[in-house]
């Protein structure tokens, strides 16, 4: 058997024995990482082995020491499962080996990339002529739409940073909302802009308009980027956009959206109300590898004015085979990626327009679930307006809380991670794994109760 062959055949058998293993085994890691390093050995060998053993010793040694993400009861951080087209997909990805840089180089992937952007357009509801590529992550998409504003905001006052860079031209003003995520922070600082100037939040992380107003004419009238939240990491709420749109507008500002997994919410006519208005911003960031549940790693970066996105991330090489109108390299930051819109487009045919709204529906439905399961528990208080896919709650004081958490990891039925939000320590639910069914929520909902009786 081709050497290729076998090893395929290895890692299928032991893929589809996790998988099996997922309803019923517990979510967190049993090994340490010192003993998975234990397991497979920290010596380079001298000589080659078979491909297909060492597929074998791979998955052997790593799996004690593998994290159940893809279970219907993991529901830390915000992290999506794995769709099954995508999944396979995402094999063929690695087999077909395309370098997705040029039209010219892999026309199949260009034309799934083309179409893959298109369908997330209308699904998502934005405007239907913006630019979109494919990134590693929304810290990248962020990064990527953030440099398309930033090279605009500086181009109409006349300084062009591609060529001249940053020193000695005008300063870039960004003002965000005071519980964005740290990720827009990380894209400001490769950006060399700094860290945001933070406009006060509401309870639920909602930017106030009157208060972004405010420090908009407080400050420099200069070139200016506002960055919006669709979708707060511990309350899930969404910015007033028609809103604080409008009052960035007023001064000319770049407006751009982190929607890393609430974007999503558009693609359902329940939820789209979430969103509403956000699609008059310059630049939005998402992912696809959470609430649309591809593998790791995909983000989208969507860029309303198709030339600002190819002037920041465009390039020109004379052993290049480059396209007129542009080529997928020209929206994203890096030049070799693997085929990401494969995946993306295999989950959106897969799972159509109905699917992807009923996804984002039950994703919510079994978010209201915990809420309602939580507040029932005796000491327990859901902390926040649950209106997608994020629920937190306290079960008393901090030490409490912290208990329970650490009670509910030892029982090992569901992975749920803790968070401190406005000073309280707290228990912090995302719900995004689109396996997650009712029975996943009752026995996640029944390790809570557990818990916190215990503790
Ligand atoms: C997850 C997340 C990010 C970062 O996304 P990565 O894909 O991890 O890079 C940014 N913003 C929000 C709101 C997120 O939830």
């Amino acid at each position: 058997m081709d050497a290729r062959e076998a090893a395929l055949r290895q890692a299928y058998g032991h893929a589809l024995r996790w998988l099996a293993s997922l309803s019923e085994r517990r979510v967190p890691a049993d090994a340490s990482v010192e003993e998975v390093v234990r397991a497979l050995g920290a010596v380079l060998p001298d000589g080659p082995s078979a491909p297909a053993a060492t597929v074998d010793l791979l998955a052997t040694a790593c799996e004690p020491g593998l994290t159940a993400f893809p279970s219907g009861r993991f529901y830390g951080f915000v992290v999506g499962g794995t769709e099954p087209a995508a999944l396979a997909a995402d094999w063929l990805v690695s087999a077909w080996d395309q370098n997705a840089v040029m039209r010219a180089a892999s026309p199949a992937y260009a034309a799934v990339e083309e179409i893959a952007g298109a369908w997330l357009l209308d699904l998502l509801d934005l405007p239907r002529d913006s630019a979109v590529g494919f990134t590693t992550g929304a810290t990248m998409a962020n990064f990527t739409c953030l440099a398309a504003g930033r090279d605009a905001v500086l181009r109409r006052t006349g300084w062009n940073v591609t060529h001249d860079g940053l020193a000695g031209g005008p300063a870039v003003r960004v003002l965000a909302g005071a519980d964005r995520h740290m990720a827009v922070d990380l894209a400001l600082r490769y950006l060399g802009l700094g860290t945001p100037e933070l406009v006060p939040a509401d309870a639920q992380g909602r930017i106030g308009p009157e208060a972004l107003r405010h420090a908009l004419a407080a400050g420099e009238q200069g070139p200016t980027l506002v960055v919006l939240q669709a979708g707060d990491i511990h309350s899930g709420a969404f910015d007033p956009f028609p809103e604080a749109i409008r009052a960035a507008r007023e001064t000319g500002a770049w407006v751009h959206v982190d929607g890393a997994f609430g974007l999503w919410a558009a693609a359902s006519p329940q939820y789209a109300h979430l969103t509403a208005g956000c699609a008059d911003a310059d630049s939005w960031a998402t992912d696809a590898h959470k609430t649309l549940n591809v593998p790791y790693d995909c983000g989208l970066a969507v860029v309303r004015d198709p030339s600002a996105l190819r002037a920041a991330m465009g390039l020109r090489g004379d052993y290049l085979i480059q396209h007129e109108q542009g080529d997928p390299v020209d929206k994203v930051p890096e030049l070799s990626r693997r085929g990401r819109a494969f995946p993306v487009w295999a989950a959106l045919r897969s799972l159509g327009r109905s699917g992807v709204a009923d996804l984002v529906d039950r994703l919510c439905g079994h978010a209201r679930a915990f809420a309602t399961g939580i507040a029932a528990i005796e000491g327990a208080t859901v902390l926040n307006e649950v209106t997608f896919t994020q629920v937190c709650a306290s079960f008393g004081d901090d030490a409490r809380t912290e208990r329970v958490l650490a009670r509910l990891l030892d029982d090992g039925t569901a992975w749920i991670s803790g968070s401190t939000w406005h000073g309280r320590r707290v228990m912090r639910i995302s719900v995004s794994n689109w396996s997650t069914t009712d029975d996943d929520v009752r026995r996640a909902l029944d390790a809570i109760r557990r818990a916190s009786s215990a503790a």
